[in-house]
């Protein structure tokens, strides 16, 4: 009984009905903080040396709180009132009920449909609108790649075109396109809140094992700006795979130099 009762702490509708706060509401909060949990998860491990055998590289000069404050203002600025519009509009986060229950064997299908969408949404942006030669300074991509794919929290450290793009809509569309339910669209955004922080980690708990799904791809994209647009962890790599635009296409085995005052330059290898 008072294991369900503490679960109940983390269940939306329960917890906005207690809090008497919109669904959204509630659902970001428990975004946010599964996120700056891992993101502090990884500050931690930067800090005091934790898992070295894990650590790809540490390319990234700016620190964990250096990256904090723009962070904080794009989740408090844009994400939350994007997150209460579109539950306004019924476009996602609503009220499981009998419309809106969909039996199990559906979940492997709609998870597999917000990752296709989301996919097409965040590689197209990413490589033909951010990274295009009028794009990369005008739509602000070169403030996400200040950072190089070794601190966690850095994935949410972008300029807020950027982020409207690749966070709000790559989310926020496919989950409306979609229209499941509240709890559905809760897991989309913890899946995020966890991977996007690993795959900007310069983490790789799995030493390569996992190689097309592996925080590598994505560091090798900071790193180098030529390669692997597409989401790495949790997504399908189907673009990637299509355009023959991941890492291994051109060759790359390893890190490039950076020029890093704090931390010893190095090249790693990586496969
Ligand atoms: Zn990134
Ligand atoms: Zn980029």
């Amino acid at each position: 009984m008072k294991l369900i009762s503490k679960l109940y702490l983390v269940e939306p509708v329960e917890l906005s009905r207690s809090l008497e706060l919109p669904l959204s509401v509630t659902c970001f909060s428990i975004y946010f903080v599964v996120f700056h949990l891992v993101c502090a998860f990884f500050g931690i491990s930067d800090y005091w040396k934790l898992f070295r055998k894990y650590k790809l590289h540490d390319s990234d000069e700016m620190t964990y709180l250096q990256l904090l404050p723009r962070v904080l203002f794009n989740q408090l600025v844009f994400f939350l009132p994007s997150c209460i519009f579109a539950e306004k509009l019924g476009w996602a986060f609503r009220t499981p009920s009998q419309e809106t229950t969909f039996p199990l064997w559906k979940l492997p299908i709609f998870l597999s449909l917000f990752s296709v969408y989301e996919e097409i949404i965040f590689y197209s942006a990413h490589r033909w609108l951010l990274h295009s030669k009028w794009g990369f300074t005008l739509l602000g991509h070169n403030v996400h790649h200040r950072t190089k794919g070794s601190v966690g929290i850095s994935q949410h450290y972008m300029s807020m075109i950027d982020y409207f793009l690749e966070i709000v809509v790559a989310i926020l569309v496919p989950l409306a396109m979609i229209r499941a339910n509240a709890y559905f669209d809760l897991l989309i955004i913890v899946e995020n809140a966890i991977l996007g922080p690993y795959d900007h980690s310069g983490y790789d708990f799995f030493l390569g094992s996992l190689k097309r799904y592996s925080p590598v791809n994505h560091s090798m994209h900071h790193l180098r700006s030529s390669c692997s647009f597409g989401d790495s962890v949790g997504s399908m790599a189907i673009l990637d795979s299509l355009f023959k635009t991941s890492f291994f296409h051109f060759g790359y085995q390893s890190f490039p130099k950076v020029k890093n005052d704090n931390k010893n330059e190095k090249e790693t290898k990586v496969t």
